[in-house]
């Protein structure tokens, strides 16, 4: 039987066609890595992600879903790799704890009821926690005693019947992330982890659990269980980023020191966070060239230098950002208002 590799095959879409499981053409095959499910094995896994709407999912995501082996979660989660010995043995502990609390909700809408629902939907969201703040347990801990709730939708009508807006959306009175779960494994098609939604809007989810830690009224567009200093230094680098969105708004054609995040994310204090919570993770390198005060603090605030995390950098949005900076006709409405820490 034709084996297929982690390393060539992980992330090649796996679809089905008269009861057997496609992988680049292969019909028969089975998995080169120990213990070698084969296609025929891995069916009832590529079902149930199917029923929930995952459609012709990735390799790694059907093995995940079959086995939640750490060898098969280093395909879409680097750091696993980076990680060895007893730390690494410490970060699947975590992921267990996260996983099996149940302050962590996790819900299908619109799921077939006739097909149990993959685990693949929690897992994934426990594995993103668990990869942020396997160093900052106390964040952990405060997170989930938020009771944080992830909706995924089977499809597109599902996710607007249920008041989904968007491409994905964080609900501050339900305190949920919702998202249509064939978005689940976006990014994880390619080698390197690529746009990730579920990162996205976990850092809205962040910035409302420091709303309800502070007691504040509304979200300011931070980050739960920073010390003094690191507000400080948060607020600072912020400053920075938004004094180069303004000199740019002012004379687009002339400014050439353009801020690193897009200018979707200078529209309010939440989209700040999101956004650049998700290009620190994805694009680490590039935001240590070029937003270095902005890399270093959110180094610190997680102990761990996202670098290792994600070794290869995503470079979608940064290009996509620099050609909107060095192309865009008109400038994006901004209503920032929280530049100060106190
Ligand atoms: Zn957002």
């Amino acid at each position: 039987m034709p084996t297929v590799s982690l390393n060539d095959y992980a992330h090649l879409a796996v679809s089905k066609s008269q009861n057997a499981l496609v992988v680049a053409g292969h019909t028969t095959w089975q998995l080169a890595e120990a213990p070698h499910p084969t296609a025929t094995q891995l069916m009832p896994a590529w079902e149930r992600l199917h029923a929930a709407g995952i459609h012709n999912p990735p390799l790694n995501v059907v093995l995940i879903e079959h086995s939640p082996d750490l060898r098969f979660m280093a395909t879409i989660t680097p750091l696993i790799t980076a990680i060895q010995g007893p730390a690494r043995q410490a970060f699947l502990a975590l992921l267990n704890q996260i996983g099996h609390d149940p302050r962590l909700q996790v819900h299908i809408y619109g799921k077939a009821t006739d097909v149990a629902p993959p685990t693949f939907l929690r897992l994934v969201v426990a594995l993103q926690l668990a990869s942020c703040f396997w160093l900052r347990p106390d964040i952990i801990a405060t997170v989930l005693d938020t009771h944080p709730q992830v909706e995924w939708s089977v499809d597109r009508a599902h996710y607007a019947q249920s008041g989904g807006i968007g491409g994905g959306c964080y609900v501050p009175g339900r305190h949920t992330i919702m998202l249509e779960s064939s978005r689940s494994c976006e990014g994880f098609r390619t080698p390197t982890p690529s746009v990730s939604p579920l990162l996205h809007e976990m850092g809205h989810l962040l910035d409302a659990t420091a709303q309800r830690l502070h007691g504040w009224r509304t979200p300011r567009g931070e980050l739960p269980g920073m010390t003094t200093t690191q507000r400080t230094a948060w607020y600072h680098a912020k400053q920075h980023e938004v004094a180069r969105y303004r000199r740019w708004c002012a004379q687009p054609d002339r400014v050439t020191d353009v801020p690193f995040g897009h200018p979707y994310v200078f529209q309010n204090d939440g989209e700040f966070v999101a956004g650049y919570w998700e290009l620190f993770w994805r694009s680490p390198a590039l935001m240590r060239t070029h937003a270095p005060l902005m890399y270093h603090v959110l180094c610190e605030y997680v102990q761990f230098d996202a670098c290792r995390a994600q070794p290869v950098d995503y470079t979608g949005y940064f290009h996509d950002n620099q050609q909107t900076y060095a192309t865009a006709q008109a400038t994006w409405p901004s209503h920032m208002q929280w530049l100060n820490p106190d």
